[in-house]
């Protein structure tokens, strides 16, 4: 079957090197890809925001299934566009992928199915949320609405801090997505996420994953994309699990069914436990990077398998193959992000690096100039390792960084640190 894979990042190159392990696929097109997935599939330059242009690019190269990695395809109506033409994708609706593209949304949902999650209010004019925040107090959260690439949450330690937040938001810092914005009740507890694929109406639990959002050791620093994850979540037994299934995800899938806009492809379950009681932070309608690279890592070819069970409407008989392992990613960084940083630097020395079913380095913003594989990006690199326990995995990932050579760039020594 050809298959094409929407997106560029180190999740699109794990979900690429998963894919080519099942023996179903006989070509596979990355586009617009990295330099990294050059090397496994071919890779094509394609606008995949523009619907059309997709659809077009599916008929000219027969291809069988088109799998997509970010949210903004999907938030752009992209696989409404590909079910017209009739070709298998995975991915939701525009309508059904409003589970990320609008927290209130999400929020509203929430309501309808009593689902536990952090109390809240929305607003559309700045001086009512001041006043909100004024009488709520601090600590206290303040959501754009909209997509905003992970920048548009503030976890306000003070009032003043949160009214900054209102007056950015409502000033245009995010454009259209700050036009409306959601207020919530700081929630305390250690955060995780759990991936299940949906057909509409079955779910299907395919692993959980936590990550290190802060750029410095220690959890410390700004927010960034993600500088780390491993997978399983020690903090999601099987009992918080089956909650989170029974109280939040399929209240949601039944739900979403119910309106007329079914939820297909995977969803992306933000956690916050506390005390073995989970409660909705957010949904994200596809895979989260660098989550995915530990999902891929654990579950191999068989996601490709999984991916057509979910399109095809045949979860219902689908199985996942846990092997009892735990893997690993950690992020290289070109030095000052998430500021500013440079670009072009050369990257030696992965070539040296074993590539097999325990370790690969996933690439993200890396581009091939000249024969060498050269930083093109904030988040660079994502080395990743399995192993029969946490700490093995973890020091196999060490291990390869150790081996690679690049000075531009930065990652942090303590991934994992909190499930070890
Ligand atoms: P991303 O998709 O990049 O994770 P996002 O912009 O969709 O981010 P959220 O996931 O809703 O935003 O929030 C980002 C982070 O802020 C969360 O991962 C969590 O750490 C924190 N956060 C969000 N809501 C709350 C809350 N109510 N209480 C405590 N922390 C929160």
């Amino acid at each position: 079957m050809n298959i094409l894979i929407l997106g560029g990042g180190g999740r699109e190159h794990a979900l690429a090197w998963a894919i080519l392990q099942n023996p179903k696929c006989d070509r596979l097109i990355v586009a617009p890809g990295n330099a990294g997935i050059a090397e496994i599939a071919e890779i094509a330059a394609l606008d995949i925001e523009d619907g059309g242009a997709v659809a077009g690019f599916v008929e000219e190269n027969a291809i069988d299934f088109v799998v997509i990695g970010p949210e903004a395809p999907l938030a752009a109506g992209v696989a409404d566009r590909l079910a017209d033409t009739g070709v298998a994708c995975f991915g939701p609706s525009q309508a059904a992928a409003r589970l990320e593209s609008s927290k209130a949304f999400t929020k509203e949902i929430c309501d309808a199915t009593h689902a536990p999650t952090a109390a809240y209010a929305h607003f559309t004019d700045a001086e009512t949320a001041r006043a909100y925040v004024r009488a709520q107090g601090a600590p206290i959260v303040v959501k754009a609405d909209g997509l905003a690439a992970g920048k548009g949450v503030i976890v306000a330690q003070t009032v003043a801090e949160a009214e900054a937040a209102l007056n950015d938001m409502f000033g245009g810092t995010f454009g259209g997505a700050g036009a409306e914005v959601v207020i919530e009740e700081f929630m305390e507890g250690e955060e995780a996420s759990f991936f299940v694929l949906c057909n509409g109406e079955t779910v299907l639990p395919i692993g959980t994953a936590q990550d290190h959002k802060r750029v410095g050791e220690g959890d410390t620093g700004p927010n960034t994309g993600g500088m780390g994850a491993y997978s399983p979540a020690p903090v999601m037994t099987q009992a918080v699990c089956r909650k989170a299934l029974e109280e939040i995800v399929k209240p949601t899938v039944a739900e979403m069914a119910r309106r007329g806009t079914p939820y297909t492809g995977v969803l992306y379950v933000g956690l916050m436990i506390r005390d073995g009681q989970p409660r909705l932070v957010e949904y994200n309608v596809r895979f989260g990077d660098p989550e995915c690279q530990v999902l891929m890592m654990r579950l191999g070819g068989q996601v490709l398998d999984l991916l057509l069970d979910c399109t095809n409407g045949t979860l219902d008989s689908a199985r996942v193959n846990w092997a009892d392992d735990h893997a690993i990613t950690v992020v290289m960084a070109s030095r000052g992000y998430p500021g500013i940083c440079g670009k072009g630097s050369e990257i030696r020395g992965l070539d040296t690096l074993p590539k097999d079913s325990r370790h690969m380095v996933f690439h993200a913003g890396t581009k091939e100039v000249g024969g060498k594989v050269t930083a093109a990006g904030g988040r660079v690199l994502n080395v990743t390792a399995r192993g029969a326990t946490l700490a093995e995995a973890q020091a196999e990932a060490y291990h390869m960084i150790d081996a690679i050579d690049w000075p531009e760039g930065f990652f942090r020594r303590d991934i994992g640190w909190r499930a070890l």
